[in-house]
């Protein structure tokens, strides 16, 4: 199947679980100016506004590469309790059809990386078996998760109580985190870990204490898989919005100029986990500060 893009040598293919009217762009976007919003609105119509919502997806990114199949983050899942944000709730997507219609099976899956552990980043990390039990999805996987993610949500650790997300994230530690490490199948990362080679975890924290972004280079090629650093394009214009749902909000503020300006520095395109249209960014400089390119 055509890759969405490549990296390099590198083939990138996008396997699409969700998409849909998420929010109102003042019920997503903390310092949200409304003017701003309003200039930007018309080019952003379809892909990414529709009816005066936020239109967002869910989409996992695999990547092929020196023979290795890499998914990164798992959307929200199947069959899963979610009292925090109802429309993720007990979810029946065909995500595993069109993951095998991309030509991969689960059990060809080998690592699966997780940005961090939201709601809408773990869910197909399991599924249920017949006997109402939460298995690993991919059989054959290691999974990777920050280590300081899976400290922070754990509800049985001193953090958890202190998360503002620990009600939007009710029950995903529990079915969609646990089963892995229970059985011994995850490898905990920090800034710095190589995935693969020339594929590098980097520390992104702000948004959750512990998220961390994909950096891939191959030759002259590079990009960012971005997790939630940035929710939608608006955000490139407009790096001082945060969402509702980031943690430390000077801290994702940061990081999101950061990996903008490193992404404009070194040409490099942004993979985020909820873009529309063509899905990625590149980003450039603007009049006022920048811009995002949908190539
Ligand atoms: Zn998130």
């Amino acid at each position: 199947m055509t890759p969405a893009f490549t990296i390099g040598r590198h083939r990138v293919h996008r396997i699409e679980e969700w998409q849909g009217r998420f929010a109102p762009p003042a019920a997503l976007f903390v310092g949200y100016e409304e003017a701003a919003f309003a200039r930007e609105k018309d080019a952003f119509t379809p892909d990414y506004v529709r009816d005066g919502m936020i239109y967002g997806f869910l989409q996992s990114w695999l990547i092929e590469a020196n023979g290795l199949r890499i998914l990164f983050d798992t959307g929200a899942g199947n069959d899963k309790e979610r009292p925090g944000i109802g429309v993720f709730s007990h979810l029946k997507t065909d995500f595993l059809a069109r993951l095998e219609a991309a030509g991969f099976t689960r059990s060809s899956i080998d690592i699966v990386v997780c940005s961090h552990l939201h709601i809408d980043h773990v869910g197909w990390n399991t599924l249920l078996t017949q006997d109402g039990a939460w298995a690993p999805t991919f059989p054959n996987a290691r999974y990777i998760f920050p280590g300081i993610d899976r400290d922070a949500w754990d509800p049985a650790g001193d953090r958890y109580a202190t998360m503002r997300g620990a009600g939007v994230n009710a029950g995903v530690f529990e079915d969609s985190v646990a089963p892995i490490l229970s059985l011994g199948r995850a490898e905990l990362a920090g800034d710095g870990h190589e995935v693969a080679p020339g594929m590098t975890l980097r520390a992104a924290p702000g948004h959750t204490p512990g998220q961390m972004l994909l950096d891939v280079v191959d030759g002259a090629d590079r990009a960012l898989f971005t997790g939630d650093i940035i929710h939608h394009p608006m955000q490139i214009i407009r790096p001082d919005w945060n969402s509702v749902y980031c943690e430390d909000a000077d801290q994702a503020r940061e990081t999101r100029r950061k990996v903008l300006y490193d992404a404009l520095a070194t040409r490099a395109r942004i993979v985020p986990a909820h873009f529309g249209g063509v899905h990625t960014a590149f980003v450039e400089r603007g009049d006022e500060g920048l811009r995002p390119v949908f190539v």
